[in-house]
């Protein structure tokens, strides 16, 4: 039995439902606990989601006990990700002329580079990631492919909130609710999306201390990715060398190992960041690495409250 299409919405505020747009939960109330990426094939419509097969013993068994709402299970089809008419990305000024599309998983644009080391400083880092040049942390979510423009995003103050002090590797939130929707926008728009994050770690002697670092940064890196549901390159530079902006080691990278076939066009390109050099920020070294990479810059609030506001 279909359910029926108006309970599939986004729960903005909400927790993300860890399971993304592999999730095929169906009751309101995990709808309506957890927040879902605008990507999600729900927002298509219940056919690609809903077949005779899936109902009924099938359904049932499959579907995880109402004591675990978030514990659903992947679908077994790939979904789509055309946009929906009714989710709230509809209202930003972005049109979505160019619905991304999410290869498989092992789809060639995401598997990681064989160059990339397993370990940093000795230390190995998470399932999925992998070091450059001996410093920078890399990581792909969602098969990001190449397109000639790129949006970059600084993380911590800028796509999410995160503490100071503490190793908790999901003490973070949205810096803005519409974030999410704001990306998706993007990537439907042709967009490569890339975070180009600072974390210092070279002061931790200790393996310890290190993995304890990369723990809280890639924890809160993916859990914001698979919030948001789009594909992004994420890279992290942990150390003072240049891949730390103001350097532009990052972006070097995207231009000479992530994506060597892809020019960049950097008039369609732009990097967000709250280091902007405002009264009160901490400093500058956002703005300084967009003027570094020759592409235009604004800060978080500039590019979220004014030029992409939410419900505009
Ligand atoms: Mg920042």
């Amino acid at each position: 039995m279909a359910a029926s299409a108006s309970k599939y919405a986004r729960a903005f505020g909400q927790p993300p439902c860890k399971y993304g747009n592999a999730c095929y939960q169906q009751s309101r109330s995990h709808w309506e606990a957890f927040d879902h990426p605008a990507t999600h094939p729900r927002f298509q419509g219940l056919a690609s989601m809903s077949s005779p097969a899936d109902d009924g013993e099938s359904r049932k068994r499959k579907e995880p006990p109402a004591s675990e709402p978030d514990d659903a299970a992947p679908l077994a089809a790939a979904p789509s990700v055309e946009m929906a008419a009714s989710a709230p990305v509809h209202q930003l000024p972005v049109p979505f002329t160019a619905p991304p599309s999410v290869p498989p998983a092992a789809a060639p644009a995401t598997a990681m580079p064989s160059s990339l080391e397993r370990s940093l400083r000795g230390v190995p880092v998470p399932d999925g990631w992998g070091v450059h040049g001996g410093s920078l942390l890399v990581w792909r979510h969602m098969s990001p492919v190449a397109s000639p423009k790129v949006g970059a995003f600084d993380f911590d103050g800028c796509l999410a909130r995160t503490p100071l002090g503490g190793n908790d590797p999901n003490a973070w939130s949205m810096q803005f609710t519409h974030v999410p929707a704001v990306l998706a926008s993007l990537a439907a728009s042709g967009h490569t999306l890339v975070i180009v994050t600072n974390e210092s770690m070279d002061r931790f002697k200790k393996p310890e201390a290190i993995a304890a670092a990369i723990r809280k940064k890639c924890g809160r890196l993916e859990g914001f990715a698979r919030a948001v549901g789009v594909p992004l390159l994420v890279l992290c530079a942990s150390a003072k060398d240049d891949f730390r902006k103001p350097g532009a080691g990052c972006w070097d990278y995207v231009a000479r190992h992530a994506y060597p076939d892809t020019p960049v066009d950097k008039a369609g390109s732009f990097f967000v960041g709250d280091a902007a050099g405002r009264l009160g920020d901490h400093g500058d070294g956002d703005r300084e690495f967009a003027r570094a990479v020759g592409i235009a810059f604004f800060d978080e609030k500039a590019f979220f409250l004014e030029r992409h506001p939410a419900g505009a």
